[in-house]
């Protein structure tokens, strides 16, 4: 049996950008928000560093500043329009946050408090700067709770527990979605006049990863084989400063505070390739800083890790060295206590999943799979654009880690991505009710739930002799070890084979529970089949691209290469492979430069 729906916009994904776009639709239109975890347990809810802003609260900062440091993070690849646009909005819209109640951490005097992150400076004396405003290290968790009360307050509707599995599209437009209720097992179709997408990234493919479980890349899968293009998916970002074998996050707030990388024989070695602002350069320049000193012996007891290094003496001492200071220009200095109050849960997770305590004992650390740079193509009002013109498809949004905008380019720097969620969530959220009051609903075709029924019972009628665990394994391993932190054309020629060999095989792959009622064991192979799709645009895009610039390092072409590349790129995926077309980067005011940290 299959439900029918109907609200002027459906809103795909209850993280922070799915809230932000369901409280500004909700202001214009009937809205409902369709997710498939209960919305406070979104991976928003696990960001724990800061949301960049110039507000200037420590010392002087500028909007512009944010912009260009935005530019340069993202390796000249990210569209300077919607960069400035994001950085000059992130003032009022981080006040705006703080007025509906966010408890931000404050300083002394009241205000919001910020601390420093990689790639984040002063433009003129290029040093680190205090840009991340936070709540302790529980930034996104107190941005994804104040939001869905706002949402609450606002009468938004939520359908939680629905997974979507389809995207309807009918005579160029988006019409609905379809959905599964997990607790029934039933289908359900919603027709809308605008659909939003907010269904997070994808970091499932690779094995050492900081994503949560959900990150299977549901909506870009759903998108791309509804013939939309995806742009930029070679760009994945490791972040430097994963657990040790685990992959879970430390945050950036960590370095922020002082925290420093050490190698085996205790030495800074960030110092060698970012002499000016060392631990604190971005994240892609720090994973294959890591990298090499793994490779040059270097790595603790010679394994594939390092030391971060958080204990009070030795940011002290770091502190000292670097000529750190307060804003009232006193000698930066911190206690054990300050470090436990700004850092709570940092401290608590390496206390629980190491058994080692960062206040005493440096942290085993190594690169782990971060942030997807790209996905859906939207331009700055969060319209998806589906070809190298830009066109925009009419009724259908995305936002939020799915989409590209493209703000991040070919490396985010930290912090922004929160920022992303919110500043582009309400311009998503603006337009999609704006498009539906100025629109009827088109047609709904009356098997719209056919397509997806054939997928799941496809999976549920197989014999099995393939199974989800070996083929999710072998694609994981696989994605790490050829389109990781570096890659060459071998490597990548090598995953493409063995993601197509995995596809053919998952197309042979069984379950084991046959019900109705919470089948994860048939949604999990579901989302299987999209993390699949993820890894073979990723790599084909990774391979077709011969230069080295951001989160994309090979080492046969170790330098960026403006004159052939800069550019984004688009996939389509067909049955038969993945086609690539570029489109041309926005460029305003900053003309691509080497970068230097
Ligand atoms: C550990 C960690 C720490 C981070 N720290 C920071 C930080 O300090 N600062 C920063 O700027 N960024 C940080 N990031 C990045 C940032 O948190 C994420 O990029 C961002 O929160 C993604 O938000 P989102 O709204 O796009 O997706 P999410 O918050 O993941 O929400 C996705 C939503 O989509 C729903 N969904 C997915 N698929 C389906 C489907 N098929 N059907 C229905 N619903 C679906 C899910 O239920 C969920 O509600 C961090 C990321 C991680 C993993």
């Amino acid at each position: 049996m299959t439900t029918h729906h109907q609200h002027e916009v459906v809103i795909v994904g209850a993280g922070g950008a799915g809230l932000m776009a369901a409280l500004y639709a909700s202001r214009g239109a009937d809205t409902a928000v369709l997710s498939k975890l209960y919305p406070t347990r979104s991976h928003t809810g696990a960001a724990q560093g800061g949301i960049g802003a110039a507000l200037g609260n420590l010392e002087e900062d500028r909007a512009e500043w944010h912009s260009f440091d935005t530019v340069k993070g993202s390796d000249y690849l990210g569209d300077q329009d919607a960069i400035e646009f994001m950085c000059n909005e992130a003032v009022p819209v981080v006040y705006e946050l703080e007025h509906m109640g966010l408890p931000f951490s404050r300083t002394a005097d009241g205000r919001i408090a910020q601390r420093p992150f990689g790639g984040h400076t002063n433009n003129t004396t290029k040093k680190p700067v205090r840009r991340a405003a936070y709540a302790a290290d529980r930034t996104g968790h107190m941005i994804l709770q104040t939001l869905y009360q706002q949402c609450t307050k606002n009468k938004v509707k939520f359908y939680d527990e629905y997974q979507v599995l389809d995207l309807i599209l009918e005579g160029g437009k988006a019409a609905g979605v379809v959905a599964v209720e997990l607790a029934t097992g039933e289908l359900h179709t919603f027709h809308a006049k605008s659909v939003v997408f907010a269904t997070g990234g994808h970091g499932r493919v690779w094995d050492v990863t900081s994503n949560a479980y959900a990150y299977t890349g549901d909506g870009v899968a759903i998108a791309a084989r509804r013939g939309i293009p995806l742009e930029d998916m070679e760009f994945f970002q490791f972040h430097p400063t994963g657990i040790r074998k685990l992959g879970i996050l430390i945050t950036e707030g960590v370095r922020g505070e002082g925290g420093i990388l050490l190698n085996d024989k205790g030495e800074r070695f960030m110092e060698k390739y970012a002499p000016t602002v060392k631990d604190l350069a971005s994240r892609d320049v720090i994973s294959r800083s890591i990298y090499m000193e793994i490779r040059d012996g270097n790595g603790i007891g010679g394994k594939n890790y390092v030391y971060l290094d958080a204990r009070p003496e030795t940011i002290n001492r770091y502190a000292a060295l670097d000529g750190r200071t307060n804003p009232d220009g006193s000698p930066y200095i911190v206690t054990a206590e300050e470090l436990l109050s700004k850092l709570p849960d940092i401290v608590d997770f390496c206390r629980t999943y190491l058994g080692v305590d960062p206040v005493k004992q440096p942290m085993p650390i190594q690169p782990t799979a971060h942030y997807a740079m790209g996905g859906i193509p939207t331009n700055m009002f969060g319209e998806v654009v589906i070809d190298e013109k830009n066109t925009v498809m009419p009724g259908f949004y995305a936002v939020g880690e799915c989409a590209c905008v493209s703000v991040h380019g070919a490396n985010r720097l930290g912090t922004n991505s929160l920022l992303d969620l919110v500043v582009f969530g309400k311009q998503a959220g603006v337009r999609a009710a704006e498009y539906a009051k100025g629109s009827k609903y088109g047609k709904f075709p009356t098997d719209a739930a056919d397509f997806t029924r054939q997928q799941l019972d496809r999976i549920l009628n197989n014999p099995g002799d393939e199974n989800v665990v070996d083929i999710a394994n072998e694609m994981k391993v696989t994605m790490m070890d050829h389109v990781g932190v570096f890659r060459t054309e071998e490597g990548m020629g090598q995953a493409v084979e063995k993601i197509r060999e995995l596809k053919g095989r998952y197309l042979r792959m069984g379950v084991q529970d046959k019900g109705k009622i919470f089948n994860t064991d048939l949604l999990n192979a579901w989302e299987l089949g999209n993390l699949l799709d993820c890894a073979e645009v990723t790599a084909v895009a990774a391979k077709a691209r011969k230069e080295s610039r951001g989160g994309h390092a090979r080492e046969d072409y170790p330098k960026r290469d403006d004159k052939n590349w800069l550019k984004h790129s688009l996939a389509w995926l067909n049955a038969d492979g993945v086609k690539l077309g570029y489109k041309d980067v926005k460029i305003t005011k900053y003309e691509p430069k080497e970068r230097v940290y």
